[in-house]
């Protein structure tokens, strides 16, 4: 069976003490694409509270286009490249900036760390990469990454920040990943234009077919929509890491999965 109700896989949460979480821009913006400063505050207080419990947190935070599109007042995305290079420069000063300040607020440091695919190909810059994100968190500052869009071209794109966010968990060797999202998790089908989806609740084995029920972006903003979250967590169940796609609306979604509560969508980590 697929999805399975068994309630102890979620018991294997409870212990991750590194953690990734990827927020999606759908979830940092609103519909009118400004800021929403509420979300990103709670998620700030949210992991802040975790570094102060005891555990390891990155962020991958997406969102530097579309504030950066939001903040020069362009109206939409621009079309070509260096416009959307341009823009994603802006965002992501303005970004760490608020970042930074929420995280002040709670007493914590946070540090800025772009990515593109070459970096963690060369096994040197790899080595140098995982040795700073570990002095990092030795440090109990929580790295904030995301794929350097300013510089990066086709060949050295990650594409999409659901895949860097699995990248970084495995430099990292996280215990778990979390996506945070505009839905509550992976349904059966695209519940944007199916009212009779259903979610899945544990995926233990995540088959080609199930993968297909995977949909493209929901809003103009998002990039990646469900298919590129699943391919994520579909590699991590590979490398071990237990991974949940959930809703980011209340980022204090965040003590509900790691209290092994039944919400969102997991991916078990092969054993
Ligand atoms: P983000 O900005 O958080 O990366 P996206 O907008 O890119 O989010 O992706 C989330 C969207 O994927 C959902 O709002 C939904 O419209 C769409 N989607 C497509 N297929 C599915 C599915 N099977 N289950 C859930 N959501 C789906």
């Amino acid at each position: 069976m697929v999805d399975s109700n068994d309630m102890t896989l979620r018991e294997r949460l409870k212990d991750s003490k590194r953690i990734v979480v990827k927020i999606g821009t759908s979830s940092l913006t609103y519909d009118n694409g400004h800021i929403n400063m509420f979300r990103i505050g709670h998620l700030s207080r949210v992991l802040c509270d975790l570094v102060n419990q005891g555990r390891e947190v990155i962020l991958v935070s997406s969102g530097a286009i579309g504030i950066g599109v939001d903040k020069l007042k362009l109206g939409k995305k621009p079309d070509y490249v260096s416009g959307r290079q341009a823009a994603a420069a802006v965002g992501q000063c303005m970004l760490m900036n608020i970042y930074s300040q929420f995280f002040a607020e709670y007493g914590h440091n946070v540090a800025q760390i772009l990515l593109t695919k070459d970096v963690v190909e060369r096994p040197e810059s790899k080595e140098n990469v995982i040795n700073t994100f570990n002095e990092l968190i030795k440090m109990s500052v929580v790295p904030i990454v995301n794929e350097n869009d300013t510089v990066s071209v086709d060949e050295i794109k990650f594409g999409d920040n659901d895949y860097l966010s699995y990248i970084v968990a495995s430099l990292v060797d996280a215990d778990a990943l979390i996506i945070l999202t505009d839905i509550d998790g992976f349904y059966d089908k695209n519940p944007s234009s199916h009212n009779d989806a259903v979610l899945y609740h544990n995926i233990v084995d995540l088959s080609e077919k199930i993968e297909t029920a995977a949909g493209g972006a929901g809003s103009n903003l998002g990039t990646g929509g469900m298919l590129t979250k699943v391919h994520a967590c579909r590699l991590a169940a590979d490398r071990g890491i237990n991974s949940v796609i959930a809703n980011g609306e209340k980022p204090e979604i965040i003590y509900d999965i790691i209290a092994g509560e039944d919400v969102g969508t997991m991916f078990v980590g092969k054993r």
